[in-house]
């Protein structure tokens, strides 16, 4: 059995507050700069990476002098605060040694169910895949709790997954992979290798009793591979310690729990795009575009169309329909309605003279854009 990760070429990668940190003392800067080092070689072997850290609350204790983890929410969020400082600060250093950049981005669930501001997160996030920078991500914990009450990055790693439609989710734990029952109970247990990732015996596997449902326990694991490969991403669930975890996996070894998504990987991440957003308008191209549409791999360019209707907005999905009313295609739009008015017919160069400023030479990216 080959690992799935060895064909997969756009990966996110979730490690834990219990990976980052060095049991109640901060940060583990040898295990970050284990990380970068993996990363590096990972960006070696032609792959691209995103990495989801959590790391700042640990941190931020340690940098305030705090030796018991407080219970309120709002002094976790402000340790949060303070320690995403030295959490970034070290990741910085670390990628910096082996000539990589790194990207702070700091999210929410919200940001990524808002249209708009779901179109710009993922925009930013291929722009700096493109500069081969390496995204750090971590919850935007000053507006939102959820990692902080729940252990919930392992959702966040998912909709990130999601969002850049990776090939790949990798959650690194403190645990080896999924087992059949609770190993620390059951001599019986034994490792999943492989399963389809939204198996509903996972679910049950993941959330027997005495299962740590709470704090990113497996359950949260299992569904976040669910939420991925609704994408068509696979996820695979290793132990972080495990020797060169990362670049083994890469190379083809399967470590831990891969959960792929199935058969019909590449039909679920063009049918995740049709169906994420509601249409909200249309867009009449001409035969040109229709015809280089069709050929696959090629985005919609404002030149190409005809007429547009509907009002929507940047970051909606529009309708595309040939001359004779014909729907071809769905995608994500880079400009709304009134901005696709002025600049239909147009060549991409005249936007900026057109609308005083440039988003996209584009007005459907072709990573945004699903044949019908
Ligand atoms: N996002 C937070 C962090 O990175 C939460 C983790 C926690 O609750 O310990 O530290």
């Amino acid at each position: 059995m080959e690992s799935i990760l060895a064909k997969s070429k756009r990966l996110v990668v979730k490690v834990g507050s219990s990976l980052v940190t060095n049991s109640g003392a901060g940060l583990d800067h040898e295990a970050i700069a284990n990380w970068a080092q993996q990363i590096a070689r990972l960006k070696e072997m032609g792959r691209e990476v995103v990495l989801v850290s959590s790391g700042a609350v640990a941190e931020g204790m340690l940098r305030l002098g705090w030796k018991k983890r407080p219970h309120a929410v709002h002094e976790l969020q402000a340790a949060a605060a303070v320690g995403q400082m030295g959490l970034v600060q070290v990741y910085e250093t670390c990628f910096r040694k082996h000539g990589l950049h790194t990207a702070q981005i700091l999210l929410t669930h919200d940001d990524l169910a808002d249209r708009k501001r779901y179109l710009n997160a993922r925009t930013t996030l291929r722009t700096l895949l493109e500069l081969n920078v390496i995204p750090i991500i971590n919850e935007n914990d000053t507006v939102v709790t959820d990692e902080i009450r729940f252990g919930d990055n392992d959702t966040l790693g998912a909709l990130v997954t999601n969002l850049i439609e990776a090939d790949a989710l990798v959650i690194l734990t403190d645990q080896k992979g999924l087992f059949s029952a609770d190993p620390r109970k059951d001599p019986s247990a034994v490792l999943i290798a492989e399963a389809i990732a939204g198996d509903p015996e996972l679910e049950k596997m993941a959330g027997g009793a005495g299962s740590d449902i709470g704090r990113g326990g497996m359950l949260t694991k299992i569904l976040a591979a669910k939420r991925a490969a609704r994408s068509g991403a696979h996820t695979i669930i290793a132990w972080g310690r495990e020797e060169q975890a990362l670049v083994r996996l890469a190379e083809g070894v399967p470590i831990g729990t891969q959960l792929s998504a199935g058969q019909m990987s590449t039909a679920a991440r063009k049918q995740w795009l049709a169906d994420h957003l509601q249409v909200r308008g249309t867009l009449t191209l001409d035969d040109g575009a229709v015809r280089v549409l069709r050929e696959g791999g090629k985005s919609l360019l404002p030149i190409g169309i005809t007429a547009c209707a509907g009002n929507f907005g940047r970051g909606e999905v529009v309708t595309c329909l040939d001359g004779q009313g014909r729907e071809i295609a769905r995608g994500l739009v880079n400009y709304g309605a009134e901005e696709a008015q002025k600049i239909l017919r147009h060549p991409s160069a005249e936007i900026e003279t057109i609308l005083g400023y440039v988003d996209e030479p584009e007005m459907i990216h072709r990573d945004n854009l699903a044949l019908l």
